[in-house]
């Protein structure tokens, strides 16, 4: 903490990890050994780019923004993770975002390393050319950092298909190359893979179909809770629906909405994606079966499943206690550590099924690497072929997740059943790749 001054979130991602991987120093000393430092190796990123995105806003008058990129660890692949535009980034929030991204992508079995990066930029209230002026000013410096064989960025909160885009527009003008691997997320018609707006959420709800299968369960007919209107909500509510779930409640950081007939996904859809409005609009428009809480806390709301999609810290003790009071049977987090470290440790005592988003949400990032694959071969894959790439993927991760927890004395433990297998294959690799 003496090094990394006021990075509270970047601490409690390092120490979660440390602390789940105990096991495997006892079993590996080699991994432990002070004279290799594969620990201290790990926690410092590769590489921390900080730069000045000035921009001019619709009044004509220069705003300046912060971009970061945090290149966390190449030793499987191009570093890989999304950008986030929210005015809480900053260097520590990166730094967790990117150090989580490494254990995640190995998880995924793919040849991908950890990044993340993003901007204090608030999107919201912004007009379509302002987002365009900043993301290419922001894109004016990053370009020189990335490229298909060494940073490939993505999107987060606050970037989606409309950043995407206009981020790549710029990395094209200015490099006059046409890398389409640079930048995973693209549009369809130029570039993008089928299913990538859908695979976080999608991936969230297979793995907890996953979990619950264990228990000789399945999602059909349960109630579930949604925290989040943005693409993971939304892709989490429409994959829960396939399945039979009904998804009761959607949010923003406003408050949040709790419908008796289940979320009209596609009313939502026209709110969020087309109007780019606010959940409150859902409740006015949807009529009777639908309920508008202003600042209230979506976690309130009694269900069997949980998928908090929103953002990191926000399903805190108190939530947990009330969750297992009303019975909840899974929780899979489709954000990253949207669960507090006494909130996880509530629901693992209660046998609660647990699904970390280094797990639960490699959905998203799984398929960002196919994304690549299609790119480098200049092919384009049916969504069908994508979506069952998907769900292997969802599967092999919760096996490797599930068998490793087991394998080090944990049995249903998916949070140390994660850390553990995702440490492994970065740390095998990077011991083999010498002192770097
Ligand atoms: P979006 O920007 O599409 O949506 C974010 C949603 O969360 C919005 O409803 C937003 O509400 C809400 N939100 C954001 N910040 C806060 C906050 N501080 N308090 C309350 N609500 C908040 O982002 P995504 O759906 O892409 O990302 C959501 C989560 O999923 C993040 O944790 C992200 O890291 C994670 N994730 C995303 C992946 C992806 O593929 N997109 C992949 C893996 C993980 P409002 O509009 O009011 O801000």
């Amino acid at each position: 903490e003496r090094r990394n001054p006021a990075q509270p979130e970047f601490h409690q991602a390092v120490r979660e990890v440390l602390e789940s991987l105990a096991p495997v120093f006892a079993a590996r000393p080699d991994y432990a050994d002070p004279a290799v430092a594969l620990v201290e190796r790990l926690t410092e990123p590769e590489r921390q780019i900080l730069f000045r995105v000035p921009w001019t806003d619709d009044r004509g008058r220069v705003q300046v923004n912060r971009g970061y990129r945090v290149e966390f660890n190449s030793a499987l692949g191009p570093y890989k993770g999304g950008l986030r535009f929210h005015p809480s980034v900053d260097i520590g929030v990166v730094k967790f975002l990117g150090f989580e991204q490494v254990f995640k992508n190995a998880l995924t079995g793919l040849g991908i390393g950890g990044g993340k990066g993003g901007s204090d930029f608030d999107p919201h209230g912004k007009s379509d050319a302002e987002v365009m002026r900043f993301c290419q000013s922001f894109m004016t410096e990053l370009y020189r950092h990335i490229g298909e064989h060494t940073d490939v960025p993505a999107g987060d909160i606050g970037v989606g298909g409309r950043e995407i885009g206009f981020l790549f527009g710029q990395y094209r003008r200015v490099t006059n190359r046409w890398e389409a691997g640079v930048l995973t997320g693209k549009g369809q018609g130029w570039g993008g893979s089928a299913i990538r707006p859908e695979a976080t959420g999608y991936g969230s709800v297979l793995f907890a179909a996953e979990m619950l299968k264990v228990g000789g369960r399945s999602l059909d007919g349960l109630s579930a809770v949604v925290s989040g209107s943005g693409n993971v909500a939304l892709y989490t509510i429409e994959k829960l629906q396939q399945l039979g779930a009904n998804p009761l409640t959607c949010s923003d950081s406003q408050g949040y909405v709790v419908d008796e007939k289940g979320i009209d996904l596609a009313l939502l859809r026209q709110i969020k994606e087309v109007e780019r409005g606010r959940v409150s609009e859902y409740a006015q428009r949807r009529g009777p079966s639908a309920r508008y809480v202003p600042g209230g806390r979506v976690w309130d709301v009694p269900a069997d499943a949980a998928f908090p999609s929103a953002t990191q810290n926000e399903l805190e003790e108190r939530d947990a206690r009330t969750l297992i009071a009303n019975g909840v049977k899974a929780v899979s987090e489709g954000a990253n550590m949207p669960t507090t470290p006494e909130a996880v440790h509530l629901f693992q005592s209660a046998g609660v099924a647990f699904g970390p988003g280094k797990a639960a949400n490699a959905g998203g990032v799984a398929v960002s690497a196919l994304e690549m694959s299609q790119n480098a071969a200049r092919a384009t894959w049916s969504a069908e072929r994508v979506e069952d790439e998907l769900a292997g993927i969802m599967r092999s991760i919760h096996a490797v997740a599930y068998e490793t927890a087991e394998r080090y004395g944990a049995p249903g433990d998916y949070v140390t059943g994660a850390n553990i297998a995702g440490f492994e294959r970065v740390a095998d690799a990077m011991l083999a790749q010498g002192v770097i």
